[in-house]
């Protein structure tokens, strides 16, 4: 599904990052690592090559230009092209109310969930629109399209994803680049059993844990196959969607 193409991914390292790269080196994408953490990195690497796939690791923190640049560069340099871009990096916010939330914790979420994706997106479609190919999907959440509670920076920085998806979309269409989005609910990684901890020790609970309707959190593979087949010649006719993958959470 996927011979022969190169794929960027970021936050690799982990949770849907890791599965979307596994997935996407199986069905025969060459893959750039990137993650800040480096350990993990390099065990999704290896876990592809394992698999017998091609894959490099760029440790990078996406939300500094330079770090990017260099993803950016070392996937030109080692593939000749960048066909498919998985912005996918991102972080979650300590669930609190409105008027309690950090301001430093503000800005570190702004920080790595909007300025990363809005980098990525620059850098990459400079690359892209130059191949005149090429295809982007975005991490964003369903804190992304309905708003949640005690997580106001976490939702507005999804939010803006989901405006910088749909922005790219427009003005890359004719230029025959695709801009996605996906809006993953609850999907369970390091960053989500933070999360039920947090419910654990007393926390807030949030009404989306009720919600879960399938009353159960995603696997990272049912995120990663949606983004294999976005990454895809099949979703041809796709660009500017917000695909809401979330078992029914936001009905
Ligand atoms: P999910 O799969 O739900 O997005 P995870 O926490 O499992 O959540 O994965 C997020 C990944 O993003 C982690 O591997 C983490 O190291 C990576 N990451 C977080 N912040 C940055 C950053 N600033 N630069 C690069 N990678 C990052």
């Amino acid at each position: 599904m996927l011979n022969n193409k190169t794929a960027i991914v970021t936050g690799a390292g982990s949770g849907i990052g890791r599965a979307s790269s596994l997935k996407m080196a199986g069905y025969g994408s060459k893959i750039v690592v990137v993650d800040f953490n480096q350990a993990s990195g390099e065990e999704t690497v290896r876990l592809i090559l394992e698999q017998g796939g091609e894959a490099i690791f760029v440790q990078a923190d996406v939300s500094k230009s330079e770090d990017v640049q260099r993803y950016v560069k070392a996937a030109v340099d080692t593939y000749g092209r960048i066909d498919i871009f998985f912005n996918n990096a991102g972080v979650v916010q300590k669930f609190s109310k409105f008027a309690d939330i950090d301001e430093n914790e503000f800005d570190r979420i702004m920080n790595v969930n909007v300025r990363g994706v809005f980098l990525g997106m620059k850098y990459v479609l400079k690359v892209m629109e130059e191949q005149r190919s090429g295809t982007i999907i975005n991490t964003a959440s369903t804190a992304g399209v309905k708003s949640e509670h005690s997580a106001s920076a976490y939702s507005a920085s999804k939010h803006a994803v989901v405006g910088l998806t749909k922005g790219a979309a427009i003005e890359y269409v004719k230029k025959g680049i695709r801009v996605n989005g996906i809006c993953p609910g609850g999907v369970e990684t390091a960053l989500t059993k933070g999360v039920e901890q947090d419910f654990m020790s007393g926390g807030y609970v949030p009404e989306e844990v009720g919600n879960m309707r399938m009353g159960r959190y995603a696997q990272p593979d049912e995120l990663a196959e949606v983004v294999a087949f976005l990454a895809s010649d099949r979703a041809s006719y796709m660009t500017g969607s917000i695909v809401v993958v979330d078992g029914g959470l936001t009905l």
